[in-house]
């Protein structure tokens, strides 16, 4: 089969580009490995859930226009998070107050900072002493919670530059999920004349200029003159013979060693949902109840949880990011629900036994071992710019790149950098001179 441009991936980004292409008159056909369209967007129903739940993307993270946007012409509004933060450590609990009261200190040093380091070096070196042990212990759990970074390769820089633009505050989420999104572009994509096939899982792309075969793993072949490529930056960095490589001939050395040189964070999402939200109130079974739950940051194994306040459905969401999440990439689902279900029995100061008999249902997504995954988001390493301009850099008016990795901004590792990209680099391909007739 011909078409005139190809897209890898079904995700914001491959979505985003399709919906532009084929609006303006281009044939796109994208091809999608899993059964379902979204990739790191899957909001979903099932397994006894009493509404739909988000295993990937689940927040709008300060000013998203695109995200906006797409959410405005489904009618879809956006709440903003309630509840109590609350901190457990070494089992007391208290209300937070503030992130890290010594934040203005933490950003004085890093402004001072001449070069950037890995976060790791730069607080052993700012922050040496004894009594900074807890600052350097919360910023190090901060980066790895919320950036899935790993503090010994996370830019210093790019975290000086996030938490200088105030950071995490004001995260609202889509009413019914970010699902209606991916249905939005899917409806326009299709609307203006583009094709989705789904299960189409692809493992090789030959190419020379201004062609290029994709071959599928159910055998069947695509040729076209351009493709778009927008596997995430896991699968990307996969070696030969791992889950979710593909092979590329002639194999482009420098995006490779590009997209290894940038940071791929892993995280655990558990899912669970309770008869009741047992947790808020004291009981024999629960001696440190947590009474309009909203977030709770912790150091237990599982560290972070929230609800869905202000609605009170009783669901509780734990989120395991970073190196610990990586470690577990092998871990059985029922040893990360022993994990889950042990952490909240410390937590609540129940028993493991109590907290399981009031599960109803539960999901749990390791995108770390998901093949077309490999990860869940970007974080900036040391020289991250450089090999994000080399690996969104277009190959012989041929291969072309997009995705949440390649995105450069204020954004980073979201859906409105992918969305960005997608737009971004469709506009560009737009502007491109026909290629020659062969
Ligand atoms: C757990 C988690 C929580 C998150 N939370 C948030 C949040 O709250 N807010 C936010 O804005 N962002 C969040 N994100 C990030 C956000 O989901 C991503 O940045 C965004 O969805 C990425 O879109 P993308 O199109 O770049 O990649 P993807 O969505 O990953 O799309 C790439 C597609 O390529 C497909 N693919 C891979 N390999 C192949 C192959 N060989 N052949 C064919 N297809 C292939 C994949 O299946 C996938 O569908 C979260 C992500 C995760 C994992």
């Amino acid at each position: 089969m011909h078409t005139e441009i190809l897209i890898v991936g079904a995700g914001a980004a491959g979505l985003m580009a399709a919906r532009t292409l084929a609006q303006a008159g281009k044939k796109v056909l994208v091809l999608e490995a899993r059964t379902r369209l979204g990739g790191r967007i899957h909001t979903f129903r099932e397994n006894g859930f009493s509404g739909l739940a988000e295993a990937g993307a689940e927040f709008l993270h300060g000013d998203v226009a695109q995200t906006q946007q797409l959410l405005h012409a489904t009618g879809t509004p956006t709440y903003p998070t309630g509840g109590i933060t609350y901190e457990v450590t070494q089992g007391v609990v208290h209300e937070s107050a503030e992130f890290l009261p010594e934040m203005p200190l933490l950003l004085e040093k890093l402004h001072a900072l001449p070069h950037d380091l890995p976060l790791a070096e730069f607080l052993t070196q700012a922050f040496p002493a004894e009594e900074h042990r807890t600052l350097r212990n919360t910023v190090t759990r901060f980066a790895e919670g919320y950036d899935a970074a790993d503090a010994r390769r996370a830019s210093s820089f790019a975290l000086r530059d996030e938490w200088s633009g105030g950071g995490a505050e004001d995260s609202p989420r889509p009413e019914g999920g970010y699902g209606a999104v991916v249905a939005q572009l899917h409806r326009e994509v299709e609307a203006a004349g583009g094709q989705v096939r789904l299960n189409s899982v692809v493992e090789k792309i030959i190419w020379h200029p201004h062609h290029v075969t994709l071959h599928c793993t159910d055998g069947r072949q695509y040729h076209a003159t351009r493709a778009l490529l927008t596997m995430p930056l896991g699968v990307l960095q996969a070696e030969a013979g791992s889950p979710g490589y593909f092979h590329l001939e002639p194999e482009l050395p420098e995006h490779r060693a590009a997209a290894t040189a940038l940071g791929f964070g892993s995280v655990i999402k558990l899912l669970l949902e309770f008869n009741n939200p047992f947790w808020a109130t004291a009981s024999p079974q629960v001696q440190r109840p947590m009474p309009n739950l909203g977030f709770l940051f912790s150091d237990a194994a599982i560290p972070t949880w929230w609800t869905q306040q202000p609605n009170p459905r009783p669901l509780l969401t734990g989120w395991l990011a970073g190196p610990a999440a990586a470690e577990r990439r092998a871990s059985t689902n029922e040893a990360l629900l022993t994990e889950a279900l042990e952490s909240l029995a410390y937590l609540l100061g129940s028993t493991v036994e109590y907290v399981r008999s009031q599960l109803q249902a539960h999901c749990i997504f390791n995108w770390g071992a998901d093949p077309f995954a490999r990860g869940a988001y970007t974080y900036a390493t040391m020289g991250a710019e450089a090999a994000r301009h080399v690996l969104a850099a277009p190959v012989a008016d041929t291969l072309f790149f997009a995705g949440e990795a390649v995105y450069h901004g204020p954004h980073m590792g979201t859906v409105e950098a992918a969305l960005v990209s997608g737009q971004a680099v469709a506009q560009h391909l737009l502007a491109l001179p026909l290629p020659p007739v062969e």
